[in-house]
């Protein structure tokens, strides 16, 4: 089991619940507009946010939104040593830094010092993209076994000036390669690992890369959190890390959605009207397992086995709940009835 990492009240690794985190795409400077999106994400259901803090600016912004935040917020930084003691007097939850270009031991271990006074872990963040040429031309590119190397190195340039508190992520664009690396990485340390398919791409791309490399890692016991990266919405990241979870019964609670592809007996605009559905009530807070199906040969069956489903005819739909028959709604406001229906049906649950 690997250790446990406070990142403000949330607790990593130690065989707590896999934590989902995103990262902002703010300016941090503009504290408003990061705090808005905070609390947009918190409402998705993100654990834990990052953001860049590039210069002074937004290392002095953190006081501000840390104070407000309703997740911990993760200070991200590259380089400058000051950056991460200033973000760290502001209130960050955690600092997330590349111990190799940090300036030097004397420089880590400062940032090492404030981060214990203070109780902060530190985040060795190495991606495939910074490890030493060396290393590289030693093992003939970039691979698990100098991937892994990397990552330790940087590890033990922060044990050395007494600091282990740690986390660590080790990312590659490859989710092959992310899979062989922290496989590795997990068998030789018992550091919190961060997981993640770095610079993934566009949503389409990005989910699937994440849900192969996240996925695979996590249904082998490895990843104490996750952050599925993608050229989009951090929003989406947040809904893509939970249905990882949820696909690996990893994460329970909230609405577990099920839809039928649709095929030649579909006589209802189901894919409009199911992805509709899905957006009113993705982010409702009851737990209920809610079916949409396209016709009534099998999705009377799938819509019974859900808390409340539908299954399409000829124009209309049959509503379904707890498994019993309830009434026809016409396709036309089966969305806007559907929804009413699965809120009534929430409150009913939570007062039971
Ligand atoms: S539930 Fe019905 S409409 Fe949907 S795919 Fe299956 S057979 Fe086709």
């Amino acid at each position: 089991m690997t250790k446990t990492v406070s990142v403000g009240p949330v607790l990593i690794g130690g065989g707590n619940p896999v934590r989902v985190q995103s990262m902002n795409n703010t300016k941090t400077g503009d504290v408003e507009a990061t705090l808005a999106q905070i609390y947009a994400l918190k409402e998705a259901g993100c654990d834990i946010t990052r953001v860049a803090v590039p210069d002074m600016e937004a290392a002095q912004a953190l006081k501000e939104i840390t104070k407000k935040s309703p997740l911990p917020v993760v200070a991200d930084i590259h380089f400058d040593y000051r950056l991460a003691i200033e973000s760290a007097k502001n209130g960050a939850a955690k600092i997330r830094i590349n111990p190799g270009n940090i300036g030097g031991p004397e420089k880590l271990k400062m940032v090492a010092d404030i981060c214990k006074e203070r109780g902060l872990p530190i985040r060795v963040g190495v991606n495939s993209g910074s490890i030493d040429r060396k290393l590289v031309e030693e093992y003939g590119g970039v691979c698990a076994e100098n991937m892994t190397k990397s990552a330790l190195d940087a590890v033990k340039l922060l044990e050395d000036v007494d600091f282990d508190d740690i986390v660590i992520s080790i990312k590659s664009s490859s989710p092959r390669l992310t899979i062989e690396t922290y496989k590795e990485l997990a068998r030789r340390c018992d550091y919190p690992l961060h997981v993640g398919v770095t610079e993934a791409g566009t949503l389409r791309e990005g989910m699937i890369k994440s849900a192969v490399g996240i996925g695979s890692l996590l249904s082998q016991g490895i990843g104490d959190t996750i952050r599925v990266s993608l050229t989009g919405d951090p929003i989406d990241e947040v809904y893509a890390g939970i249905s990882i979870l949820k696909a690996l019964d990893l994460r329970s609670g909230g609405i577990t959605f099920v839809s039928c592809p649709t095929c030649g007996r579909t006589e209802v605009p189901l894919i409009e009207l199911a992805s509709e559905i899905e957006r009113r009530i993705c982010n409702l807070p009851y737990d209920l397992k809610v079916a949409v199906m396209g016709c009534i040969v099998n999705g009377p069956g799938e819509a019974r086995e859900a808390d409340i489903g539908l299954a399409g005819g000829k124009g209309e739909f049959l509503l379904f709940k707890h498994g019993k028959t309830v009434r026809k709604l016409k396709a036309e406001s089966a969305v806007d009835e559907f929804v009413e229906e699965v809120k009534i049906l929430g409150e009913e649950s939570k007062s039971n």
